[in-house]
């Protein structure tokens, strides 16, 4: 059975900068809980960040230049945490990879797992165009990245690798 790594502030744990969770509500991802798929990850908390943090946010560029070393990730008071950022995204990854995972759910518009969209890296509210760290990461090593937005695309493409799965 393939396993699907899903942001765990999507499963409703408190992991998030501010102490709390973006609980998905989706019988489809209701439906792979119960049969024993999903594998939750926060990957700014195994990089070595706390609860609560500061807000982060990539400064220009997006993952790739994050994982490159071409830009940084900072908070809002100006601390690079490009390093816990990168920790955090390799140990998602050798997660994924421990269980062969193929299909990731991860938070849109997080500096870390948005797949589409971040925050421009005004601490505005202003989002671009972009994926974060561990998104890059994964998309980079073959992993396909589907936001909380996107469950029904990541069925589909659940359903293209293995086409018993309900
Ligand atoms: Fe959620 Fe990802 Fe942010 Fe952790 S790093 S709180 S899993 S969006």
């Amino acid at each position: 059975m393939q396993k699907i790594l899903i942001s765990a502030c999507l499963m409703g744990n408190l992991v998030r900068y501010d102490g709390q969770h973006r609980l998905a509500t989706s019988e489809i991802l209701k439906h792979w809980q119960q049969e024993g798929r999903l594998i939750a990850v926060c990957p700014e908390l195994s990089g070595g960040l706390s609860v609560p943090r500061l807000p982060a946010e990539i400064q220009s560029g997006n993952g790739w230049t994050v994982l490159t070393g071409t830009t940084q990730v900072n908070d809002s008071e100006a601390n690079d945490v490009s390093s816990e950022f990168i920790r955090g995204a390799q140990l998602a990854l050798e997660l994924a990879q421990r269980h062969s995972v193929r299909i990731a759910i991860l938070k849109e518009g997080s500096p870390s797992c948005g797949s589409t969209q971040i925050y421009d890296g005004t601490f505005t509210g202003r989002k671009t165009a972009g994926f974060g760290v561990t998104a890059a990461l994964l998309m980079q090593h073959g992993i396909r990245v589907f936001s909380e937005l996107e469950i029904a695309q990541a069925l589909a493409h659940l359903r293209a690798l293995e086409p018993h799965s309900q």
